[in-house]
């Protein structure tokens, strides 16, 4: 395998140190002449007092920036910095597949039958050369009734490998660039590995880092054709070859996520598109596109503290709710499975009433398909709850780690759910309503009290 060095996407010699970016930030808006003094200290690998705090890695700098320079990935690479120096906050094992009690693992317990049957399917099967693929990913792992028994991917063979860290999509939102590149290498030994020529993923974010980070980037280029699912959609739509007989009537608002924003503007539109060929109506949030907020995946990037990182995640999130509720929408429309989970579990904590629906869900209801909604997201999203809740008390008192290896080993690969008598005990007083609606009482409290 012919690979080259990690370079860094943001551009020194375009940047003139303005300070326009961390200014016109939406979530820091911070006075130019210290957003001038934050720009010059990141290039020069100083500590920062704010960006590499208060980022929510949204993206939207890169937009701001009138040369051109990309400003977020110099946040990225402060990032970078200072995971070689201080590890990762103890909470991120969740989401690191290869490290013990993980969400993946720690969701077995809860799945049911017909999710383990698709996720053992999705997880044992190994492509064949001809095999068109659809990479499941990590976050839609987490809610695989989205794609699951849909007629939608039928020409598709669906895979899913932990492991793959959706392609090193999220781990580069933290900031976890050297992570990305080994990432990046598994990925193509994979695909080559298997012979396949053509891969579809559910998430615009996973498309760009195969399309333009690994090759630009992480020096690693795949020989494969990568289909962005939107744009697949949307043609099948408009040849006819996906027929949508049941028009939704529905007036929805739409999140763009944080990596909608990479690739120039092309993955805004496609989902609108698709939206309203299902029937939808749909108007807009304050700050869409460019200017769109994060869900709150993002805010757990520039962690200061543990016990701090789901507050402010939701925190974040319910800016979103307050801003897709101030529409008077029906509904709100992810086009990204890894804002949707965390979205769910936001809306049932701070209990709005908008729908939310990922978009594959609109347009499985659209082909006349039955979703089990919204009693599975509901559900989901306590399970959720449950592991975040469990985690945040199994590492109040670890230290931050090292990610030692980015492969998970066979047994972890088996997805055999353990025993995990705590995490089950707190599933089950979720079950109390009671209990939730205390839970739900206290959650913007401390949200309050553990600020960032
Ligand atoms: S990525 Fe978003 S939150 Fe972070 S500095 Fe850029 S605009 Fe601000
Ligand atoms: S990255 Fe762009 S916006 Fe930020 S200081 Fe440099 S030139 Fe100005």
């Amino acid at each position: 395998m012919t690979l080259g060095k990690r370079v860094s996407a943001f551009y020194e010699e375009k940047c003139d140190l303005c300070g326009l970016c961390f200014n016109k930030c939406p979530v820091m808006k911070l006075p130019l002449n210290i957003a001038k003094e934050e720009v010059q200290n990141l290039i020069e690998g100083k500590e920062s007092k704010h960006v590499l705090y208060k980022c929510d890695s949204c993206l939207s700098c890169n937009w701001y920036c009138p040369q051109g320079a990309n400003p977020y990935n110099l946040v990225l690479e402060g990032w970078n910095r200072l995971y070689k120096k201080r590890g990762a906050p103890p909470l991120y094992c969740l989401v690191c597949p290869t490290e013990d009690k993980n969400i993946w693992q720690l969701l077995n317990v809860f799945l049911s039958k017909q999710e383990k049957k698709w996720i053992s399917d999705w997880v044992n099967y190994v492509p064949q050369p001809n095999d068109e693929v659809l990479l499941i990913g990590n976050y839609t792992h987490l809610l695989p009734f989205i794609v699951g028994g849909t007629k939608l991917f039928k020409s598709f063979k669906p895979i899913d490998r932990i492991d793959q860290w959706e392609a090193g999509a999220y781990p580069y939102q933290l900031g976890y660039l050297d992570l990305v590149q080994k990432i990046a290498q598994r990925t193509k030994r994979d695909f080559d590995g298997w012979g396949v020529k053509t891969v579809m993923h559910t998430l615009d974010a996973v498309y760009h880092v195969f399309t333009e980070v690994h090759p630009k980037e992480m020096g690693v280029t795949h020989e494969q054709k990568f289909l962005n699912v939107h744009d697949w959609l949307l043609e099948k739509i408009n040849k006819n070859e996906i027929k949508l007989p049941n028009k939704l009537d529905l007036t929805v608002t739409v999140h763009d996520n944080c990596y909608s924003k990479a690739g120039g503007g092309k993955f805004w539109d496609p989902p609108r598109e698709i939206l309203k060929k299902c029937g939808c109506e749909i108007i807009e949030m304050k700050h869409i596109r460019e200017n769109s907020l994060c869900c709150g995946f993002g805010s757990g990037c520039s962690w200061k503290t543990n016990m701090q990182l789901p507050f402010d995640m939701i925190a974040t999130a319910s800016k979103k709710f307050k801003e897709a509720e101030a529409t008077g929408a029906k509904a709100l429309i992810s086009y990204c499975g890894g804002c949707i989970y965390l979205l769910w579990a936001a809306k049932e904590l701070m209990g709005s009433k908008i729908d939310l629906y990922h978009i594959i869900e609109v347009v499985r209801l659209s082909i006349g398909e039955k979703i089990p909604y919204p009693r599975a997201h509901m559900s989901r999203a306590w399970d959720l709850i449950a592991i975040i809740t469990y985690g945040l008390v199994m590492t109040m008192f670890k230290k931050s780690f090292y990610i030692k290896r980015i492969t998970y080993d066979k047994e972890m690969s088996k997805f055999k759910p353990r025993l995990f008598p705590l995490l089950r005990i707190i599933r089950l007083l979720f079950r109390v309503s009671l209990i939730r609606t205390i839970y739900k009482k206290m959650f913007p409290m401390l949200m309050k009290i553990i600020k960032k």
